[in-house]
């Protein structure tokens, strides 16, 4: 049984915020994006955790995601569904990266992707506030997790996902009990869909930052980072940047580590890497807006970060460049080619998505925007196991005489 779930323990949200007009909202009850139409931020007592939580006990803890709860939302352990969230390690990846380079592995998380820390979050909170149907939009690990998550707390789930979401994702899905459907539209059209059943009274719109659960589910990612560093952060982080829930809630418990007095002022600088296919934020970023227009025919290999708009542009933006950091943008051959010398030199199966960061990684090396004696963490967000990989044809006939010199 782990501990970390079964104790008991008091909660310390005490709000939630509007993330542009900081207009409170009551915890406890069920909400959606702000008035502003913008996403909610949760709010916690930092000073009364600081005082329940020494760090000694948190170092005495299993080191799951639930090690983390007096700064998560949920108030009854009761609710808690697991299926096992792991800390995931930090990968050195030498050849194919470099000599201080890490790759925080995230694909052994449940359903195989860190959408998992963000739904598990989510989904134990609509069922502590009571919510029976859920329906979301997906390009595919969102969507699994959900599903995953959902069945196993008895929430009846709807999942829309582009027509060519990866099939190996679709199957998934239905397989974890979600009804799954493919709409000819990319996640925005199906995120459309989705919104118009919710304003009708269908379901609860569990697209990325409209429920604000999710981002304190991502955020145990910046948490888990720094402890397992040493609670010292890198000079960078490269993380691939979709909806940019991950970096979000990173920045978000940076910012909270430094309020429990856990780390200093210092930020690594947090670089948003999207594919030259689908890279609103990054062209956003260039032209020194603080909005992102949508990004029309979007197409990438990398399908979880084909996200042609994001509710929390302004939300990525602000920490990038807060930061110091970028967006960067890198094309898919450079995507398969990263993907590809990961696993042949260092054997490290990537998705497109981690595939991504280092090839924006090695981009900025190239620019000088990076040194190799800075410490660096890619992210890779998903196993490698569930995206198409290139044919293996060679065969052996046993009946034949096998010239053994040439395999
Ligand atoms: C969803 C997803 C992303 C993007 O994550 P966001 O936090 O939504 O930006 C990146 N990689 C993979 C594999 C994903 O599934």
């Amino acid at each position: 049984m782990n501990e970390n779930i079964v104790a008991e323990r008091p909660t310390f949200v005490t709000h939630l915020e509007c993330s542009i007009t900081g207009e409170r909202y009551a915890a406890d009850q069920l909400h959606g994006l702000s008035r502003a139409g913008r996403p909610l931020l949760v709010r916690y007592d930092l000073e009364a955790v600081k005082a329940a939580l020494p760090r000694e006990i948190l170092a005495a803890r299993e080191t799951d995601l639930w090690r983390w709860r007096e700064l998560l939302p949920v108030r009854r352990t009761e609710n808690v569904v697991s299926l096992g969230e792991i800390e995931t390690p930090l990968v050195p990846i030498s050849r194919s990266g470099g000599a201080r380079v890490l790759v925080k592995d995230e694909g052994r998380l449940p359903t195989g992707s860190f959408k998992a820390r963000g739904l598990v979050m989510a989904v134990v909170m609509a069922k502590e506030l009571g919510v029976s149907r859920i329906a979301m939009p997906t390009n595919g690990n969102a969507g699994a997790a959900l599903a995953a998550y959902a069945s196993r707390v008895g929430i009846e789930t709807i999942v829309l996902c582009p027509e060519d979401t990866p099939e190996v994702n679709v199957r998934e899905i239905a397989m974890q009990g979600a009804q799954v459907w493919r709409v000819n539209g990319l996640i925005d059209d199906c995120g459309a869909i989705v919104g118009k059943g919710a304003a009708e009274g269908h379901w609860f719109d569990f697209s990325t930052l409209k429920e604000p659960y999710r981002i304190e589910g991502k955020k145990t990612m910046g948490l888990e980072l720094a402890a397992q560093l040493g609670w010292r952060l890198p000079k960078a982080i490269f993380y691939p940047t979709g909806g940019g829930t991950g970096l979000i809630g990173m920045w978000k418990a940076f910012e909270e580590l430094e309020k429990l007095g856990w780390i200093g002022a210092e930020r690594p600088r947090m670089y948003a890497v999207q594919a030259a296919g689908c890279a609103p934020i990054v062209r956003a970023f260039e032209a020194g807006e603080e909005h992102a227009d949508r990004w029309e025919d979007a197409h990438t290999v990398a399908a979880g970060i084909r996200v042609p708009r994001a509710i929390g542009d302004f939300l990525i933006l602000r920490a990038v460049r807060e930061s110091g950091g970028k967006a960067l943008a890198v094309g898919d051959p450079a995507i398969l080619k990263a993907v590809d010398d990961c696993a042949r030199k260092d054997g490290l199966l990537l998705c497109p998505e981690g595939g991504a960061t280092l090839a924006a990684y090695r981009q900025a090396l190239v620019d000088g925007e990076v040194q190799e004696d800075e410490d660096v963490v890619l992210f890779n967000c998903a196993t490698g196991l569930k995206y198409p990989m290139p044919e293996a044809t060679r065969t052996l006939d046993r009946h034949a005489a096998i010239d053994l010199n040439s395999l």
